[in-house]
């Protein structure tokens, strides 16, 4: 699914650069459930947002799907993350003066589907988090927890090889994160191939792998016995 070989990031700072990533290997298969976690400041964002083709790595490799992620023009950039990869952001980021049925058939409309095909689409998909009965409300009418499950529904929608997911319970209650992390657990028993960030350990542990980052290196890469929630 995604290979990444010997990957370097910095960020200019006026005459210094921060180096951000150094050297991270990565390669994850389809199917899997993977924890990338880290302190605040590590590099767990900068990694998600290369991986999520919404920035560009200095040197190394990155392949996804079989195609090599290199010098993007933003076109094609916006094309493979359109085709490849859904997000999922600790902040929800709906748009809020549109109901949820109309924040999930949002990206259709960039695929180019027919008005009725993006209302159907977004439906099933609104259906398939649980929000079917919520469709015409705005975000401000729905708990954090259903707004995460809008974002994700939206997510799913474009039909993503890949769901990436920045800290998705950060601003979510224990109760809720675990509802949240349940949901993902599903889809990826369905088969779906799941990046989380997250710097909790417990949300960490309903992953099937844990990759450790530390200052832009990643310290341990494990699989584990995945801690299910019922
Ligand atoms: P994490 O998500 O693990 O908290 P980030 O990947 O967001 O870490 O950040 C890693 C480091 O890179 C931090 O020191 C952060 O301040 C810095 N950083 C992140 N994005 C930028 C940017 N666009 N410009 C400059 N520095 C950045
Ligand atoms: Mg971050």
């Amino acid at each position: 699914m995604l290979k990444i070989n010997n990957l370097h990031k910095s960020y200019k700072m006026g005459e210094s650069s921060l180096h951000v990533l150094k050297g991270i290997d990565l390669h994850v298969d389809k199917g899997e459930m993977v924890a990338i976690m880290g302190s605040s400041g590590s590099g767990k964002s900068t990694l998600l947002n290369i991986i999520g083709i919404l920035d560009e790595l200095d040197s190394g490799e990155y392949i996804l799907d079989g195609i090599e992620i290199k010098d993007l023009n933003e076109k094609k950039a916006a094309q493979y993350r359109n085709k490849f990869l859904g997000f999922v952001f600790q902040s929800f980021n709906l748009i809020n003066f549109k109901n949820a049925l109309e924040n999930v058939a949002l990206p259709l409309y960039y695929q180019g589907l027919k008005r009725r095909e993006r209302q159907e689409k977004a439906m099933f998909h609104l259906d398939k988090v649980g929000l079917k009965d919520w469709s015409l409300h705005l975000p401000n009418e729905l708990s954090g927890g259903q707004k995460q499950r809008v974002a994700i529904a939206r997510a799913l929608a474009s039909e993503p090889k890949l769901l990436l997911a920045d800290e998705p319970t950060g601003a979510l209650d224990s109760a809720t994160s675990h509802e949240i992390m349940q949901f993902l657990q599903q889809l990826n028993n369905e088969g779906k191939t799941i990046l989380i960030v997250t710097h909790e350990e417990d949300i960490s542990l309903m992953c099937k792998r844990i990759v450790r980052l530390k200052d832009g290196v990643i310290m341990e890469d494990k699989k584990i016995k995945q801690n299910i929630l019922l």
